[in-house]
C-alpha cells in the first residue's frame, strides 16, 4: 500500500515537470519569441549603503545582453551609540551611526541630571584673621562634586 502511494506520487511529480518544461519552452525555441528575462549583474560589486552600484543586464536564458546601469546607494542602518558617558557637568555624548558600514550619521549631547546643590559646614580651620577656629559654609553637588 505504501509502496503504491509512493509510485502515484513520483509519477504525479513527473507530470508537473512536463509541464513546467513545455511552459519554459523548452524545444519550441524559434518559434515563439522568447521573452528576454533580464536579470542585473552587478560589477564590480553590488550596491551597498557607502556605494551604489554598476550592472549589465543579461538574459540568462540566451545570454544576450541588455545594456546597463547603476542603482543608488543603499540606505544605512542607523544604530545609536553611547560615546560619552556624562553627568551633570559634563554631557552624554550620543553617535548616531551605520551598523553596517560604520558612517556617522549625527550626534547629539545631553545631561544626565541637574547639578543637586547642597550645603555643608567646613571641617574647622584656623585663622589668623580671627585668631581662632572657624568654620565656612561650602556649597556643592553631591553628583559630581562641584564646589562652588
Ligand atoms: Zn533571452
Ligand atoms: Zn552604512
Ligand atoms: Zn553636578
Amino acid at each position: 500500500m505504501r509502496v503504491k502511494t509512493i509510485g502515484k506520487g513520483r509519477k504525479c511529480l513527473f507530470a508537473i515537470m512536463l509541464i513546467a518544461a513545455a511552459l519554459t519552452g523548452c524545444g519550441s525555441q524559434g518559434i515563439q519569441t522568447h521573452t528576454h528575462n533580464f536579470v542585473k549583474e552587478y560589477w564590480p560589486s553590488v550596491p551597498t549603503c557607502s556605494s551604489g552600484g554598476f550592472y549589465n543586464l543579461y538574459c540568462p536564458d540566451c545570454g544576450e545582453e541588455g545594456g546597463s546601469g547603476s542603482d543608488p546607494a543603499l540606505p544605512h542602518s542607523p544604530v545609536t551609540r553611547e560615546e560619552v558617558r556624562g553627568n551633570c557637568s559634563s554631557p552624554t555624548i550620543l553617535v548616531k551611526e551605520c551598523g553596517i558600514c560604520g558612517a556617522e550619521l549625527g550626534r547629539e549631547s545631553r545631561f544626565e541630571n541637574e547639578h543637586d546643590w547642597k550645603t555643608r559646614i567646613s571641617d574647622p580651620v584656623w585663622s589668623d584673621e580671627t585668631g581662632d577656629f572657624t568654620v565656612r559654609k561650602i556649597t556643592y553637588c553631591s553628583r559630581c562634586d562641584i564646589c562652588r
